[in-house]
């Protein structure tokens, strides 16, 4: 049975198989008619592949498969319509064309299909017909969606906010098109594997189990000798075996076995059946398939085996490929020394699951990836850290933008679904990881934009809304709308516009227009900032401002405490060169520059307003920070010590360079020594493995030191400029290496804003640059860095916890991804660095931690991308390597202390306070100061009518608050700490969330409610997952995990639901909740 025309007869799958079935039939007969009385019969084959598995028979599962990035040598798009096939045949939109053609020709073939960011382009050029057909290829399991996000995201360089949000989107795409819900974790192609992808994005995203095809080449070795290739893999030490995956390291990367891949263009030799033709080779090619699939069922468990039918953008002419499958089929089987069928990843894992045998246990991660001794797989971790910078800055961002957009509604100004979709896209394992090529990299930031730039009409809308929030009833809305003067950012010069809440997204470089031009007499700057985190908090907010004769008050007139920091030529000389590369705009200011900082106090998911106006008393102004240069050329020793209540950090006065940084509260002192350097970059000209260069993938230093930054020891011009809100320590290590150190008010860290580049390359060598902190704290070999920004992951030098490591690259083979944060301790002291970008980082001897900061790289690491990193930026016709700029954040503390801080903050880095700025008469800045209303008090979205605001504790984030159409509602919360990580706070946690969701008269606007896997594609209560047998744990799972219970509906009477909106969350978990408002929610409180 089988075969073309059988299949239409049995599978019935509509109008169209059943024409094909009938053409076939008149072809065939035309065909016998035109052949009678010719030399010969007409033959006609008919295939057997109706097989399923079978109990005691070597079963070998044909998965077929495309990998389709979405983006690497070519863009998204050119991808999809097969555009610039001068670097890369390929085109996605023919692939699903053919292979779903294929599909409805025999109804045993299947296909795995990933990338939603490409499907969705295809299923939307489709007819009803056709789409009818292909959802009942999907409910028949001939179509199955593997991952089924957006995109295979990277693993090392990615938020885990962002992991979630690109497999939400694909995952609700899928379900809201097919009702289907993906089963399997395909990650076959990203260049190591993190924690937090098998405990929340497998597990928790109601996956079975992952599949990846990259490993280190020594566990790999290991693991095909101890027939350990796939495993049970608990990620997270804090959910235990309630969030384990079953996981596996595909047999023969994602490839085919060697000598069957049937691409048209393939070399491999087709099944030639036909006796009548030359080169019959059934029994040849039959045997050496068979051979391949005993060969790899002795490294693997179980009786079944899975065969990757697919590479890079294979499929585009389908039938090749399941024209040969189809008689390798019929002919592995009739020679019976094996069993082989189509399948799917699924089928494979039931069958793995069913078998019933004991799997070994996995718990750390699959970083770092290195396919040979001098080919480590850590160069991405730091590739294109500006890019990864962008990406971080605008995940955070979307988040407040959909708070946002949640509370006061959707606007036809704008939306955040296209900064949703260009960042879903750019988690892709050749985007954020900066494997792509410059012009993919380009398109991917293209996208951000565009996204930010309408993210940002929601938020503009919304802070003014927030504004006028009070007004609606008496009519000054209008009127506000009406006075407030807004400048946009090109300039504008205080002409009168509709009001633009400016954003000023380009502070990093000290600019920011509005606030720049002149403040006239009778006007005032307006800033509103809204605070994504559901806690309170006081921020610097910092910002440029021409005039010293300023200064700032809050909604209640009262003086705030403010600073002036002045703005030093060089960062001035920066800041022109970039406001013309990213805005076009030409600056020529003639005015000092200053930047005016002061302390805000927002409440949670809530507002604040200050103001900037010149004061009627000129002793109100802010205060001008005091400048010293230290005269490192004097031979005067000694300390400066500079500090605040909480931490100080002691400079040498002869060098200028960073001496020690002391903890006040407790008096922990250590040495902190901090230098920059630069490793070069071998070009592949080595005796081992030669050719292989440091690259956008690879990290090959050539030699194992690096080279210090302006030579070793050398002097630091060093200025401090201090008062009373931030003293900063501003040094200069070259021409190209700068840095800031700031000490903030109330602040247990220092802060640390570094500029690298542009890297020069005129020596011809490749740089990779680097900070490096010396703290003499013993250490032990061990360090900490974390999985995508969730658990910390203990990492020790030349070490690997599940086999001997063989140390070929001392260097390389130490760097980590670093998404959030890197630190050490001696069992007393932590010394942490928190970053705001994912970077590559290593401690290489006890004490010292490094980070990656920027690199330029003049040679391809032949990995397929075939260009060098060599990153510029242009201002009109002049280009330069890109210079980076980005922060990191030092602490010391206790070490029972040191998570209270790393976590706190990281979520405050992460969701920065949201600044919005604009001008307004002083009329109007008199009313919103005496306005009594809700503004006055500052809108909390956590507020209950009384004004009593609910903030969350500290171990608890609201990870999503997103408005989904149909006035339903996401809404995530995250567990911050993990088990045994702090005293107070690695306990289960009850949240209130009844203020998000209450009406004006207290009660619940909630129509109906149920608690979601992680990407709210299924109701968690109820769902099947599949146990696993654990090799030494047959006695029963040794762990207990408590997990929250809460937040269900308590009280189901017809019409009369009630919920518990009281959510218990316990250390590390994530629950997700999805819920029908009866009416939108902030509107009712108006
Ligand atoms: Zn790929």
């Amino acid at each position: 049975m089988g075969g073309i025309i059988i299949c239409g007869k049995m599978c019935s799958l509509g109008t169209e198989v059943r024409l094909t079935a009938i053409s076939v039939i008149v072809q065939a007969a035309v065909w016998l008619l035109l052949m009678r009385g010719g030399v010969n019969a007409a033959r006609h084959m008919e295939y057997n592949t109706t097989s399923h598995p079978v109990q005691h028979q070597i079963n070998a599962h044909l998965v077929c498969h495309t990998h389709d990035d979405v983006g690497w040598l070519k863009t998204v798009d050119q991808y999809y319509v097969g555009s610039n096939n001068s670097i890369q045949v390929a085109a996605v939109q023919y692939i699903l064309d053919s292979v779903l053609k294929s599909l409805l020709q025999n109804c045993d073939r299947k296909f795995m299909y990933v990338e939603q960011a490409f499907f969705q382009r295809w299923w939307r050029e489709q007819n009803h017909h056709m789409q009818s057909l292909v959802r009942r290829l999907v409910d028949r399991g001939q179509l199955e969606f593997l991952n089924g996000g957006w995109c295979m995201h990277d693993e090392a360089s990615t938020h885990y906010v962002d992991m979630v949000d690109q497999t939400t989107l694909g995952h609700r795409y899928i379900k809201s098109q097919f009702d289907a819900v993906p089963r399997i974790g395909w990650q076959i192609d990203p260049f190591g594997h993190s924690s937090v992808q098998a405990s929340l994005l497998s597990a928790e995203a109601g996956l079975d189990a992952v599949f990846f095809a990259r490993a280190d080449y020594q566990d790999i070795e290991n693991r095909r000798k101890q027939k350990s290739m796939e495993v049970i893999w608990r990620g997270s030490k804090s959910l235990g075996a309630t969030a384990q995956t079953f996981a596996g390291i595909l047999h023969h990367h994602y490839d085919p076995p060697k000598g069957f891949n049937f691409e048209i263009n393939s070399k491999d030799p087709p099944l030639q059946d036909d006796p009548e033709l030359f080169d019959y080779n059934v029994q040849e090619r039959v045997d050496l398939f068979v051979e391949k699939v005993l060969e790899q069922a002795s490294q693997f468990r179980t009786n079944h085996v899975m065969l990757t039918m697919g590479e890079d953008f294979t499929y585009g002419n389908a039938n090749t490929w399941f024209k040969q499958l189809d008689k390798l089929i019929h002919y592995v089987n009739l020679d019976g020394r094996v069993n082989v069928f189509y399948s799917s990843p699924s089928s494979y894992v039931d069958a793995k699951n069913a078998a019933n045998v004991s799997w070994p246990l996995k718990t750390d991660d699959y970083f770092p990836h290195a396919n040979s001794p001098h080919s480590y797989w850590t160069g991405y971790f730091a590739s294109r850290t500006a890019l990864k910078g962008y990406v971080r800055s605008l995940s955070g961002y979307l988040q407040a933008a959909r708070q946002l957009e949640f509370l006061l509604g959707r606007h036809q100004s704008g939306t955040t679904q296209p900064l949703e979709e260009a960042l879903a896209i750019a988690q892709h394992h050749d985007a954020v990881s900066g494997t792509e090529k410059q012009h993919v990299a380009n398109d991917f930031a293209k996208r951000l934009a565009i996204g930010e730039a309408e993210a940002e009409k929601v938020v503009s809308m919304a802070l003014l809304e927030l504004l006028a929030l009070q007004d609606q009833t008496d009519g000054r809305r209008t009127m506000l709308e009406g006075s407030v003067r807004g400048r946009s950012d090109s300039g504008g010069g205080g002409i009168p516009l509709l009001p633009v809440v400016c954003q000023c997204r380009l502070l990093n470089i000290t600019y920011c227009p509005v606030t720049e031009a002149k403040i006239l007499k009778e006007t005032a700057i307006v800033i509103i900032l809204y605070n994504p985190l559901a806690w309170h908090r006081t921020e610097v907010v910092r910002f440029p401002v021409t005039s010293t004769d300023v200064h700032v008050e809050d909604l209640h007139g009262i003086e705030v405490l403010s600073q002036m920091v002045p703005v030093e030529v060089e960062e001035e000389a920066l800041r022109e060169f970039h406001a013309e590369a990213y805005t076009g705009a030409k600056l020529h200011r003639r005015d000092p520059l200053f930047e005016l900082v002061f302390e805000a106090q927002v409440p949670p998911l809530g507002v604040a307003t200050y103001f900037v106006d010149h004061p009627t008393n000129p002793s109100d102004r802010a205060s001008v920070s005091a400048m010293e240069q230290l005269d490192t050329n004097a031979s005067a020793s000694g300390i400066v010590d500079v500090g605040n209540d909480y931490v100080r950090v002691s400079i040498a006065n002869d060098t200028g360079r960073l001496q020690r940084i002391t903890e006040l509260k407790s008096g922990l002192s250590v040495e902190l020594k901090n230098s920059f350097l630069w490793y070069n970059g071998s070009t592949g000209n080595t005796v081992e493995e030669p050719g292989q260069a440091s690259g956008a993938y690879i990290f090959r230093p050539n030699g194992s030191a690096a080279l210090p930054v302006g030579g070793e020891n050398a002097s630091v011009k060093t200025t401090i400029v201090r008062g009373p809100i931030v003293t900063e320590i501003r040094q200069r290590f070259s021409s190209w290496v700068s840095q800031v150190m700031r000490i903030y008010r109330g602040k247990e860290h220092v802060e640390v804003e570094y500029t690298v580049g542009p890297i020069p390359i005129d020596d011809g060598l490749g740089k990779e640059a680097i900070t490096r902190f010396s703290t003499g704290l013993a250490s032990n070999k061990t360090f900490y860095t974390d999985s995508n920004g969730r658990d910390m992951i203990r990492r020790v030098i030349n070490y690997r916890p599940t086999w001997d490591l063989n140390v070929t690259e001392p260097v390389a083979g130490n760097y980590y991804p670093v998404n959030s944060a890197i630190y050490l301790g001696n069992g007393n002291a932590d010394f942490s660095i928190l970053v705001d970008r994912a970077l590559g980082g290593a401690s290489l001897t006890d004490g010292e931690l490094e980070l990656m900061l920027h690199r330029r790289l003049l040679v391809d690491d032949r990995r397929g991308v075939g260009e060098c990193l060599n990153e510029t930026v242009c201002a009109g016709s002049v280009c330069r390597g890109l210079t980076v700029r980005g922060k990191l954040y030092l602490n010391l503390n206790p070490s029972g202390a040191a998570a209270r801080w790393r976590r706190t903050e990281a979520q405050k880095l992460y969701s920065p306070l949201l600044p919005g700025f604009l001008i307004a008469d002083s009329d109007i800045v008199g009313q919103l100061k005496a306005s009594a209303g809700p503004l006055a008090r500052g809108f909390s979205a956590l507020a209950s009518e009384d004004g009593t605001v609910h903030e969350f504790p500290c171990n608890v984030a609201l990870m999503t608050l997103q408005g989904l159409p149909k006035r339903k509602v996401l809404l995530r919360l995250a567990h911050l700490y993990e088990v045994d990580e702090d005293a107070e706070n690695s306990n289960c946690t009850i949240i209130d969330i009844s203020p998000i969701v209450r009406n004006r008269q207290g009660t619940a606007n909630v129509k109906w409610m149920h608690e979601t896997t992680l990407t709210a594609n299924q109701v968690k209560r109820g769902r099947r997952t599949l146990s696993w047998r654990v090799e030494g744990e047959e006695g029963g799972t040794p762990m207990t995990v408590r997990r929250g219970g809460g937040g269900e509906e308590t009280f189901a009477k017809k019409g009369n639901k009630k919920y518990d909106f009281r959510m218990e969350l316990c250390p590390m978990e994530i629950r997700s909740f999805e819920m029908k408002l009866k009416h939108r929610p902030l509107a009712e409180r108006r």
